[in-house]
């Protein structure tokens, strides 16, 4: 653990919406003060802000198809190089695609780095859309919560700031069935690739947050 510490390390969580990226994210960056990037917590954001890049991406993110790639690499790039990234990162979305994945690794060997590990979160479908039916998220600083698995201390309420708790758009049933047609068919490959540079690690994340956690940090 404490060799990972030192060496603020720099993670990609790979697996299906529903998998618990952003709630594992969110642990590893309490752990080791590594930055938490989202891309899907960016694109949000310029949507909620209504920006040319918002409008652009909104309606891939609706009917749960992926936004261009270079879209995508042009909003990460511009945040992983930004402040804090020499405490290390985890990628919670991003790469999504082969073409991503070539792109970070340019990205990152510029600045003399690569990823020490690509943890696969791995869950089985019934259980990704329990987890997603019942999903909320914090609008003002993005944690997640679950309705039964994880309910916020005051209904509708973030425990951590006080913001509003919404539901996003996408998690509704039919958006949840073609955004895992769209992991099957475009992220999947990216299982094989990691597992290639020999940095992939697959964690069993089919029970609660806590267990996941432990699982990961057997793994690093
Ligand atoms: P997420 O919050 O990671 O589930 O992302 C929500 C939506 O944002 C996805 O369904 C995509 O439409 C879009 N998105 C997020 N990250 C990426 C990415 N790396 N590449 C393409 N689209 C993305």
């Amino acid at each position: 653990m404490e060799d990972t510490k030192a060496l603020n390390p720099k993670i990609i969580l790979l697996g299906p919406p529903g998998a618990g990226k952003g709630t594992i994210a969110e642990m590893l960056k309490n752990e080791y003060g590594a930055v938490h990037l989202s891309t899907g917590d960016m694109l949000r954001e310029e949507v909620k802000n209504d920006t040319p890049m918002g409008r652009e991406a909104l309606g891939y993110m609706n009917s749960g198809a992926l936004v261009p790639d270079e879209l995508v690499i042009s909003i990460l790039e511009s945040r992983i190089t930004g402040e804090g990234r020499e405490k290390g990162f985890v990628l919670d979305g991003f790469p999504r695609t082969i073409r991503q994945a070539g792109a970070l690794e340019e990205i990152l060997s510029k600045a003399g780095a690569a990823p020490d590990f690509v943890l696969n979160l791995q869950a089985p479908e019934d259980v990704i859309i329990q987890r997603l039916s019942g999903r909320l998220q914090c609008a003002d600083c993005s944690r997640i919560y679950h309705v039964m698995n994880m309910p916020p201390k005051e209904k509708g309420v973030c425990d951590e700031c006080g913001g509003k708790l919404f539901q996003r758009s996408d998690d509704k049933e039919e958006t949840v069935k073609a955004r895992l047609k769209t992991y099957r068919e475009q992220t999947a490959p990216l299982i094989g690739f990691y597992r290639d540079r020999g940095v992939l690690k697959d964690v069993k994340a089919d029970a609660g947050p806590a267990e996941t956690f432990e699982e990961v940090r057997r793994q690093i």
